[in-house]
C-alpha cells in the first residue's frame, strides 16, 4: 500500500475513530468508509488515510506500436512502452479488457508484480520506446504511479501517452496537465442513458474533460466503440460526430472501432463492417477530417487521406506506419494535423 493523492477526509479528523474519506480522483468521488475500498477496488481508506494499492503492481506490459493505442498523428511509426495495472473505475458491459479491470472490484485480488517507476522508464530505454503509454486497463485507477513515471520519463526525453475513459476529476486532469504529451479518450456514447446504464458513469464529465484536453494542448484522438443496437443510431453517430468537429475541431482523429462479444454482452453480434463505414462517412460529412475504422486489420479506412486533395497520405497495412514526414500532403502540400516528430512537442 502507498499513500494516495488526491482526497479529504469527511467529518472530523480529530477523535480517536477513523472518519470517512472522499477520494477526489475521478467524478464518482466516492465516499469511502474505513476499511473499505472505492468503486474501483484499489483505493482503500485505511485509519481515515487514503492508499493506493496498485502503485507498484504492474499486472500488463508490452512494447507496442503507437499506431495500436491508437494514435494515428502522433510520432507514427515509433514504439511505446506500455503497461497497465489492475483495477477501473467504470463497469462497462462490454469491456474488452474485463480480466484486468474488473478482478479488483469483484474479488478484491489485485494482481502485479511489484515494479517501480525508475525500472518502467529503464525499460522503456532499453527498448527503443519514444513513450510510455499508460493504457491496458484505466490509468486514472494508477494515477500516482502514472504521474511518478511520467515525470521520470520526461527528466529521460520520452514522452507520455495516456488512454483512457476520460472520467478523471477536474483535480486530476489539473495534476497530469504538464506530464502528458498525447491521449486517446473514450467517447462511449452519445447519451446519458448509455453511460449510466452499460458504463456505470455519467457523460458530462467526459465531454467536459474532453474540452479541457483540447484547450490543454496534449495531441487529442478520440475512440468509439460501435456496439450494435447500443450506440450506433444515425442520430447518436451525428451527434458524436457533430460534439468532436464542433468542440474539440475537424483536425481531431476520429477512430470508430468494432465491437466483438464479450464479458456482459456475447449475445451481441461483432459490428458489421458496413456499419463503421457507414459511421466514418457520418463523421467525414460532419466536417471531420480524419475519421479511422478500428480493429479491423488491413482496411482502408485505416489510412490518413489529405483533407485538402483526398489523396492517400499515410498507408496503415498493419499497424505500422513507415517513418517520414507526414506535416504535409505530398501532392497538393496541404498540412496534415499532427505531432509528427518530436520537435513538434513542447
Ligand atoms: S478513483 Fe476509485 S475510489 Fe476514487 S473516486 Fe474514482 S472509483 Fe472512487
Amino acid at each position: 500500500m502507498h499513500p494516495a493523492r488526491l482526497w479529504r477526509p469527511l467529518g472530523e479528523t480529530g477523535g480517536s475513530a477513523p472518519v470517512n474519506i472522499q477520494c477526489r480522483l475521478c467524478n464518482h468521488f466516492c465516499n469511502i468508509a474505513p476499511d473499505e475500498t472505492g468503486l474501483c477496488g484499489v483505493r482503500k481508506n485505511v485509519g481515515g488515510k487514503l492508499f493506493t494499492l496498485v502503485h507498484d503492481k504492474v499486472a500488463a506490459a508490452n512494447l507496442d506500436p503507437v499506431e495500436k493505442k491508437p494514435l494515428y498523428h502522433f510520432l507514427p511509426g515509433t514504439n511505446t512502452f506500455s503497461f497497465g495495472t489492475a483495477g477501473c473505475n467504470l463497469a462497462c458491459s462490454f469491456c474488452q479488457n474485463y480480466s484486468l479491470s474488473t478482478t479488483p472490484r469483484l474479488t478484491g485480488n489485485i494482481t502485479g508484480q511489484l515494479t517501480r517507476p525508475e525500472r518502467i522508464v529503464a525499460l522503456a530505454i532499453e527498448s527503443g520506446a519514444k513513450s510510455i503509454a499508460y493504457t491496458y486497463s484505466e490509468p486514472t485507477v494508477f494515477f500516482e504511479l502514472m504521474a511518478e513515471t511520467a515525470e521520470l520519463a520526461i527528466q529521460h526525453g520520452l514522452k507520455n501517452i495516456m488512454v483512457s475513459n476520460g472520467f478523471q476529476s477536474p483535480e486530476c486532469l489539473a495534476e497530469l496537465k504538464d506530464l502528458i504529451h498525447a491521449c486517446n479518450i473514450d467517447l462511449k456514447a452519445a447519451t446519458e442513458s448509455f453511460y449510466h446504464t452499460i458504463c456505470n458513469a455519467h457523460i458530462r464529465p467526459v465531454l467536459r474533460n474532453l474540452k479541457t484536453i483540447r484547450d490543454m494542448g496534449w495531441w487529442l484522438e478520440v475512440t468509439t466503440l460501435l456496439v450494435p443496437g447500443e450506440n450506433d443510431s444515425k442520430d447518436e453517430i451525428e451527434t458524436l460526430a457533430r460534439f468532436i468537429n464542433d468542440e474539440l475541431g475537424s483536425d481531431t482523429p476520429w477512430h470508430i472501432s468494432r465491437f466483438h462479444p464479450t464479458y456482459k454482452m456475447q449475445d451481441h453480434v461483432a459490428t458489421p463492417l458496413e456499419a463503421l463505414e457507414q459511421a466514418a462517412a457520418i463523421g467525414k460529412k460532419a466536417g471531420l477530417h480524419y475519421v479511422y475504422v478500428g480493429n479491423i486489420h488491413g482496411h482502408e479506412g485505416r489510412d490518413t487521406q489529405c483533407p485538402a486533395c483526398g489523396c492517400t497520405v499515410i498507408r496503415r497495412k498493419s499497424y505500422t506506419a513507415a517513418k517520414n514526414d507526414y506535416s504535409h500532403c505530398p501532392a497538393c502540400k496541404a498540412h496534415i494535423a499532427g505531432v509528427w516528430s518530436t520537435n513538434d512537442l513542447r
